[in-house]
């Protein structure tokens, strides 16, 4: 395990460091058991088999890769973030959102259970300590199954402000957490970005967390740095895609950004 502090920045205590663990790469072959619609534009798909044995994923950013095998041959890959895994029943589940373009989101909205799917990963995962005095999870479509599955893994006494953008008031939906939860719904990225920069931070030792279209995650990343002078080692930012491009992923946190 190493810590991701970097050699500049303010020494953490230990408890609040950011471990990093990694797995062997495994490729596994399972079937889709169920589909379910949360809520129109959505698709969450348990996926299921023996292959399962050994899966392991630690934190709620992880992602795996689903292998989608494409009409001229080609695999394509997509990341997923593991919404939920039950190791008595080999079962994981994801949540894919249907956005209408790409192998994943076309897959998701005609699985059916009984079809095949391949997953590779979580290679490894970035356990966020979960005992801050507060947490900020925001992001968009993409980043709701990792924050639905933050909520689900907080403890009691914890607390969360949460602020996810989905295009359709449809798409909202009932959020639980042993947290004590502050939730806002925005329509737009515009909103999403005017609600970052007017947030009033709680004080404390807090740790933000950013994910969603690459240029609207990095211009929040920016206010949370610039306008709410929040400590950049208590923060993650992540691409979780990017308009007009296909497969992408970036971490926008590493040091010297
Ligand atoms: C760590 C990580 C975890 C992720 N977890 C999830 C998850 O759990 N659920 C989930 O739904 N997504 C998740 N994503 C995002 C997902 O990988 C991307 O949205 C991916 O591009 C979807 O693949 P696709 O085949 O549907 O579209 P692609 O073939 O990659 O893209 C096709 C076109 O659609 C656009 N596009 C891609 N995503 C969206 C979108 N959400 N809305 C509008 N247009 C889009 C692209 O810009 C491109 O023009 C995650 C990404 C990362 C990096």
């Amino acid at each position: 395990m190493e810590n991701s502090s970097s050699p500049g920045d303010p020494p953490l205590p230990a408890r609040r460091r950011i471990e990093r663990v990694r797995f062997e790469p495994c490729r596994r072959e399972l079937v889709v058991a169920r589909v379910e619609r949360p809520t129109p534009g959505f698709a969450a798909i348990t996926l299921a088999g023996p292959a399962l044995a050994g899966f392991q994923s630690l934190s709620f950013d992880d992602h795996l890769k689903l292998m989608l095998p494409q009409p001229d041959g080609t695999v394509a890959m997509r990341d997923l973030t593991p919404r939920a895994f039950d190791a008595a029943r080999q079962e994981l589940r994801l949540e894919i959102a249907l956005h209408g373009h790409g192998p994943a989101s076309l897959w998701a909205a005609q699985a059916a259970p009984g079809q095949p799917a391949v997953i590779g990963g979580p290679r490894g995962s970035m356990i966020i300590p979960a005992d801050h005095d507060w947490h900020l999870l925001a992001g968009d479509a993409t980043a709701l199954p990792a924050i639905l599955r933050r909520l689900d893994e907080l403890p009691p006494g914890s607390s969360a402000q949460v602020l996810v953008q989905v295009e359709n008031a449809a798409d909202e939906r009932p959020l639980r957490s042993a947290a004590a939860l502050q939730a806002q719904w925005v329509r737009t990225p515009g909103q999403w970005l005017q609600h970052v920069r007017s947030l009033a931070l709680p004080s404390g030792d807090g740790f933000v967390w950013l994910a969603g279209e690459a240029a609207t995650v990095a211009q929040a990343r920016r206010i949370v740095l610039d306008e709410h002078h929040h400590p950049r080692e208590a923060l993650r930012a992540a691409a979780y895609w990017k308009r007009g491009a296909t497969a992408f992923h970036e971490r926008l946190d590493e040091p010297g950004r």
